[in-house]
């Protein structure tokens, strides 16, 4: 099965995709840490991707898609997988799509997850982590003991520039401008498959996999209807 997971930041897409990919036996290939893997061992596309980087410049689509090509084809992506940030504009999506296309494949589902503005806000404008050792936390929903003292040293806590008020409004503004034509595009594929995102963790996990049931259930309907 290939998945594809969309939402804005702050969904909760991350960890869904930890989530599915250990219950349906699926690699959780977040494009983020792929480049950063492919530039770090220093691939002959890592190394196309680092001379971009180099000038400041976004790593192009179509050596993105290169990454993900030499990842997928991979033994471990023989069950599928699940792919996680890219990707985020119409052009990269056609482009993915011909590459799937060329190894005889193509996506099965594209989970969109819904959530509200006013929700996001919430989530990531109180994330706080920790200057030493790194540890997360919430101010609502994963709160330290002592205020802005992380419990497991001692350590300051501050706040990711990328969460603050203005930035999280503007990163949201910006995702919903990229991806309109994006989502539309999967939705006359008949693949998009809405997610609501407001409820809890375990919630939205039991969603996704009733989603997944409901469509291997009519796709051997079919094949019985074939046969
Ligand atoms: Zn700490």
């Amino acid at each position: 099965m290939r998945i594809v997971f969309l939402g804005p930041p702050g969904a909760g897409k991350g960890t869904q995709a930890e989530t599915l990919s250990r219950e349906k036996k699926l690699s959780h290939i977040s494009s983020g840490n792929l480049l950063r893997e492919a530039v770090e061992n220093g691939t002959e596309t890592g190394r196309k991707a680092q001379q971009h980087i180099n000038k400041g410049q976004l790593v192009p689509d179509k050596i993105v898609v290169d990454i993900i090509r030499e990842r997928i084809v991979k033994n471990d992506c023989k069950n599928g997988f699940i792919l996680d940030g890219f990707p985020r504009t119409l052009s990269q999506a056609i482009v993915l799509d011909e590459m799937l296309k060329n190894l005889g494949n193509k996506l099965d589902m594209v989970f969109y997850f819904a959530i509200s503005k006013e929700s996001i806000v919430l989530r990531l404008s109180g994330r706080r982590i920790c200057a030493t050792c790194g540890a997360n936390y919430h101010i609502k929903y994963v709160p330290s003991l002592e205020d802005g003292i992380c419990d497991k040293c001692g350590g300051k806590l501050y706040q990711r520039t990328d969460d603050k008020l203005e930035t999280v409004l503007e990163r949201i503004k910006v995702y919903h401008e990229q991806t309109e034509d994006l989502i539309n595009y999967y939705k006359k594929n008949g693949i998009l498959k809405e997610i609501e995102s407001e409820s809890n963790v375990e919630s939205i996990t039991e969603n996704i996999l009733k989603v997944i049931d409901n469509a291997s259930k009519s796709a051997s309907f079919v094949n019985l209807g074939v046969v």
